[in-house]
């Protein structure tokens, strides 16, 4: 059973988990200390405190990206990060390095059975009951990102923005306006698909307007203190900065107004009347 929800927002919060299961853990290469390091990099710390308002529905894991990524495609072909080593299932570092062994096929079919495919269909899930309980259902792609880009990202030199939209399908005009401005009025600099783009809307749920969906990603400077990869020792984790609870109350603020809008803008149970 799931809880009921008393809100009409589904949140995914893919990438704040850290664990990496035991059941796993002979893939990758010996070197615990340094796999901490790399997962200390691209963990999205504490997205799950900045987004898990009491009363929505929520999709997230413990588990780390770095066994599944699951906010990647599960065919290496149609995923650009694939050619980094950092597709699906992450075979090389964000310093380019082999963290992995070779997997064959059948290991990489069961990572897929076994973490990928449940989460997904999770998150399908607890859109379906909401859109059930509601007749709509606001989305959030919810995350955080590093102020300084990875070695083979593309936005070297460039100012990274305390707030990234990213942008799909299922984002309206007025979600993708509203948005922006509730960050803008609250101080904070705002870039639609810059330094990342896109937003995961399950399959059966792309182009119905029921599901107005949006991602929102977060600088990490706005709530960590600076920290570099030699700061993680194994099991280490980031320290919050004191603008940390201002920060979740600014997000928790901006996302329950999104939500009133959407009910404003005519969201009568199962009729698409959302854009
Ligand atoms: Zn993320």
């Amino acid at each position: 059973m799931y809880p009921e929800t008393i809100l009409p927002i589904a949140a995914h919060i893919p990438h704040a988990g850290t664990v990496v299961p035991e059941a796993v853990r002979d893939q990758f290469l010996p070197w615990a200390g340094e796999l901490w390091r790399e997962i200390a990099m691209v963990t999205d710390w504490y997205t799950d405190e900045l987004f898990r308002i009491p009363g929505i529905a929520v999709t997230q894991t413990p588990i780390s990206r770095v066994v599944v990524d699951l906010e990647r495609y599960a065919d290496d072909s149609l995923e650009k990060n694939a050619v980094y080593g950092m597709g699906v299932i992450y075979t090389r570092n964000t310093l380019g390095e082999q963290i992995r062994t070779e997997l064959s096929e059948p290991e990489r079919g069961l990572l897929l059975d076994n973490y990928y495919r449940p989460w997904h269909l999770q998150l399908e899930l607890n859109v379906v009951q909401q859109l059930a309980r509601w007749g709509h259902c606001l989305l959030l792609d919810c995350h955080s990102f590093p102020d300084e880009p990875f070695a083979h990202e593309a936005d070297h030199g460039q100012a990274r923005p305390d707030i990234c939209l990213g942008l799909c399908g299922n984002t309206t005009q007025w979600l993708r306006e509203s948005c922006l401005q509730l960050f803008q009025q609250r101080g904070y600099s705002v870039s639609v698909d810059f330094p990342y783009s896109g937003c995961l809307v399950p399959g059966k749920l792309q182009g119905d307007l029921r599901v107005p969906a949006i991602m929102i990603e977060i600088n990490r400077r706005l709530y960590l203190k600076p920290a570099n990869r030699e700061c993680y020792r194994l099991g280490n984790v980031p320290v919050r900065l004191g603008s940390f609870d201002r920060l979740r109350n600014d997000i928790w603020s901006i996302i329950l107004h999104l939500a009133q809008e959407a009910e404003c803008r005519g969201a009568v149970r199962g009729k698409a009347t959302l854009n």
